[in-house]
């Protein structure tokens, strides 16, 4: 099975969900004795194409552009298909990243094929079969697909980084493309905060926090983790954090190594948004709290007591 995989850069950076779905892709791949390619839209693209290799693409389509230096759906669309049209490919992986969700099913829709998004899983033994969450969570899907090709979002955070040095053989491309609207200006909202969707580590807070000022303890223990800070959508809602941290249903999906869910009761519709953490802290004065069901570790105490003495013992 011959396998693209959509590298996103932003700012000369790859994103770690990109190196994910290709060392996912690398795997595949080999598994089925096909050749992984990778595709880079954008400008300045030496890092990208660098990662790529060492990260097992036999082949790498650059479609290096001033024009393309942010994201443009119609010129990165046509980049995409171009390079899955000139790799054969049965499979395209695109990261579930913001951009990644945009990008995906304007991919399928153009190549007229099926698109599995978010998705957990894939195996190679019996067809392509790919997993993934459904119903907040609650149920695991597992899909095989009828017909060849297919375009898969893999759920960032899930999938193994591999490091397999590829032949990288670089091929330049240019599709035409015809763009509707132009970026004029991005303008960061976190400043240097780290995003909750990709961050490896998270400390959340929720309504147990009892007011906003008292997120500045979570913050001090987020720091000493190198984390970010999450939020349940009970006090974004409150106008306590911003909509940026607001993890579940209605917010984020994370999948990081480390979760902390401090004063957050549990709620299914938080919980689909965390579920697939690895490991799952949860801090409540509520010992019947339905989060402790889903904990790894849990501790029964007052969030301003157990928060700070945390911290202090990691420092
Ligand atoms: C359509 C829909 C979509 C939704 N989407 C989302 C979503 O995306 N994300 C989301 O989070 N929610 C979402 N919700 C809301 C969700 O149902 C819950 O209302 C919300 O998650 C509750 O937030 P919370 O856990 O912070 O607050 P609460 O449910 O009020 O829980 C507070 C917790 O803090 C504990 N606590 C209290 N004091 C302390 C203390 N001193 N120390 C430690 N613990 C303490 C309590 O025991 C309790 O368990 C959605 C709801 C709907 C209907």
């Amino acid at each position: 099975m011959n396998v693209l995989v959509y590298i996103e850069v932003r700012d000369g950076e790859v994103k770690k969900a990109s190196l994910e779905s290709l060392s996912e892709g690398h795997r595949i791949a080999s598994a089925s004795g096909g050749a992984v390619c990778a595709v880079i839209p954008g400008a300045n693209l030496d890092a990208a194409v660098a990662a790529a290799k060492g990260h097992g693409a036999a082949k790498v389509f650059t479609n290096d552009s001033a024009d393309l230096a942010n994201y443009v759906p119609e010129g990165y669309l046509a980049s995409v298909v171009e390079a899955a049209s000139q790799c054969n490919a049965e499979v395209v992986l695109l990261g579930a990243t913001s951009q990644g969700r945009d990008l995906a099913p304007r991919v399928a829709a153009k190549m007229g094929v099926m698109f599995l998004p978010d998705v957990t899983k894939i195996s190679t033994d019996d067809g392509l079969v790919a997993t993934r969450p459904v119903y907040a969570g609650k149920v695991n899907i597992s899909l095989k697909a009828k017909e060849l090709p297919v375009v898969i979002s893999t759920r960032p955070n899930t999938f193994d980084l591999a490091a397999n040095e590829g032949a990288g053989e670089l091929v330049a491309i240019s599709p035409e493309f015809n763009a509707k609207a132009k970026v004029v200006e991005v303008v960061a909202s976190g400043g240097e905060k780290l995003d909750v969707a990709e961050a490896d580590r998270i400390v959340a807070g929720g309504r147990g926090l009892k007011e906003p000022e008292n997120f500045k303890v979570l913050e001090d223990l987020a720091d000493s983790l190198g984390a970010a800070v999450g939020a349940s959508r009970a006090v974004v809602d409150a106008g306590w954090r911003p909509h940026s941290e607001q993890v579940g249903q209605t917010g984020k999906t994370v999948g990081p190594t480390l979760y902390f869910a401090v004063g957050i009761s549990g709620a299914v519709q938080h919980v689909a948004g965390m579920r697939t953490s690895k490991v799952i802290v949860a801090i409540n004065k509520d010992a019947d709290a339905p989060i402790f069901k889903l904990a790894d570790y849990g501790i029964v105490g007052d969030a301003m007591e157990v928060v700070p003495a945390l911290t202090a013992a990691l420092k």
